[in-house]
């Protein structure tokens, strides 16, 4: 059957390369779907906000030292030389996000991403100082009164309080965030710490109380490579076409094209839009849409999802809420617009194990093997032996001969480490001075060591020689080899 294509008549713009975009309302909705994105609001901003002040063993929790080059994660520290580690965990994340994409589509965009994250929150202040959506529009459009201005005075207050504890919160996670609250009651911030605090909570300002669906659309690089991701067994949010077109309001009473709908209570969607009633007469061969417009108004995108996949669609499933309200009003069956595939729609069975699917999860699996082990076999001690630059040897008055090292020691653990330093092999040397060295916790400890052989005339040339820095308790034990330095035969 041949359908009608919709046609929507844009304004000529004359020259311009710029079209203005109209404001989007999103509409209030509840719903499965709504729920769920509640949630994944209230875990992700409370880890954001939360972690920063959680403590462990005496400091921050979670800190990324960048000065100091550290990085603590709970009871782990990640030093430079752990580059690697952090390297993989941004290949994971990567990796992740095309295993989930391929699987169940823009999840990412639609429930985790933090502009999703904070427009939602953005939206909700906005609808609490404004009201709901039509109240939000004749406001828009209204005089400035007095009201408008206390209104928009209210929004504007709470959305920069909530940007400015972002951007704080933020800086939290660099610099320890009780010195900086320290620092915030007196009005002290350094200079990099206030401009990254006034950064952060301006690009959250920005960009979930003003751009909000422009960042999605026009800025998001993701937005625009994960199609690439995309196969018919992706999971998209899809309006049914074959079941719902022709669309057209009728009557409440006029079954559904499926003629299966058991009927709702029609108060599980109080928020639903109210369904025009048509003569009974013109219902007759419509199919399932009423053309009430609820999933156009609930978009935070301002899209129509009728109109089929579309790069603007961030699969946050708000209109799947507001049809299922809708259908449950008409006493059809749900599912109208829903979470499918591109095979389900065409009658196909889904597919969930797929080359790609399997691509990905190996090399993810693989790349989750290596992080774990990494983690697992971090040297808890950097050793490193640096030879005396000025002199290979000294001839000692006693007719020995003594090499001069710098050792360098890297204490990666949260303790104080008594260490030992010995000599492996069964050369005659030994440590002039003491070998006993005491590395804070976290510290980097630089000392000087002297290796001795007192038969000097029995070394000639270079010798390869095995240093073992063990500690106290034996927990820690590592080899380095070094040279030692004699004079050449003559
Ligand atoms: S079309 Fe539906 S799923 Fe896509 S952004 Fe709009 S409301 Fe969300
Ligand atoms: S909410 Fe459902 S019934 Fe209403 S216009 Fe959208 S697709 Fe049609």
């Amino acid at each position: 059957m041949n359908k009608p294509i919709p046609l929507s008549l844009v304004r000529d713009a004359g020259d311009s390369l710029y079209a203005a975009q109209p404001k989007v309302y999103p509409r209030e909705i509840d719903g499965r779907f709504a729920r769920l994105r509640l949630a994944a609001v209230f875990v992700l901003l409370g880890l954001f906000y939360i972690v920063p002040w959680l403590r462990w063993e005496g400091r921050q929790a979670v800190l990324f030292d960048l000065p100091a080059r550290k990085f603590y994660v709970l009871g782990l520290t990640f030093w430079p030389q752990d580059f690697f580690l952090l390297t993989c965990l941004l290949v994971i994340a990567g990796i992740s996000l095309f295993f989930f994409t391929a699987l169940a589509g823009r999840l990412w965009c639609g429930y985790a991403c933090p502009q999703t994250v904070w427009t939602e929150v953005f939206l909700w202040i906005e609808r609490w100082c404004e009201g709901r959506r039509n109240l939000r529009i004749k406001l828009d459009a209204g005089l400035w009164t007095r009201e408008k201005l206390l209104r928009k005075a209210a929004k504007q207050f709470i959305w920069i309080a909530l940007a400015a504890w972002t951007g704080f919160t933020f800086v939290g996670f660099f610099t320890p965030i009780t010195d900086l609250a320290r620092e915030a009651a007196t009005l002290s911030f350094g200079g990099w710490e206030a401009f990254w605090v006034v950064f952060y909570g301006f690009a959250t300002y920005g960009n979930a109380g003003f751009m909000r669906e422009q960042v999605c659309k026009y800025m998001c690089p993701y937005a625009r490579f994960q199609s690439a991701m995309f196969d018919r067994d992706t999971l998209i949010v899809s309006y049914d076409v074959a079941r719902g077109e022709p669309r057209g309001a009728r009557k409440r009473s006029v079954p559904s094209v499926l003629a299966r709908g058991t009927a709702r209570a029609a108060d599980a969607a109080a928020d639903a839009p109210s369904v025009s009633t048509l003569p009974s007469a013109l219902s007759p061969g419509l199919g399932d849409c009423v053309q009430c417009e609820a999933c156009v108004q609930v978009c935070p995108t301002g899209i129509d999802i009728r109109n089929g996949l579309q790069i603007d669609c961030i699969a946050c499933a708000s209109c799947i809420d507001a049809c299922d309200a809708v259908m449950d009003k008409m006493g059809y069956p749900r599912g109208l617009v829903r979470y499918t595939t591109e095979n389900m729609l065409a009658g196909r069975p889904r597919r969930i194990v797929r080359p790609r699917t399997l691509i990905y999860a190996a090399i993810l699996g693989a790349l989750l093997l290596a992080f774990a082990w990494g983690v697992g076999h971090r040297q808890p001690l950097i050793v490193d032996v640096l030879h005396d630059r000025n002199a290979l040897y000294r001839e000692t008055s006693g007719g020995g001969i003594e090499n001069g090292y710098t050792l360098k020691l890297v204490n990666k653990t949260d303790r104080v480490q008594h260490l030992q330093v010995e000599i492996e092999d069964d050369a005659p040397l030994h440590i002039a001075g003491a070998s006993g060295i005491v590395v804070e916790a976290g510290q980097v400890a630089n000392v000087p060591l002297t290796l001795r052989a007192d038969d000097g005339a029995r070394w000639r040339g270079k010798h390869h020689v095995e240093l073992v820095v063990r500690s106290a308790d034996d927990s820690i034990r590592v080899e380095h080899k070094t040279q030692f330095f004699a004079p050449e035969a003559k």
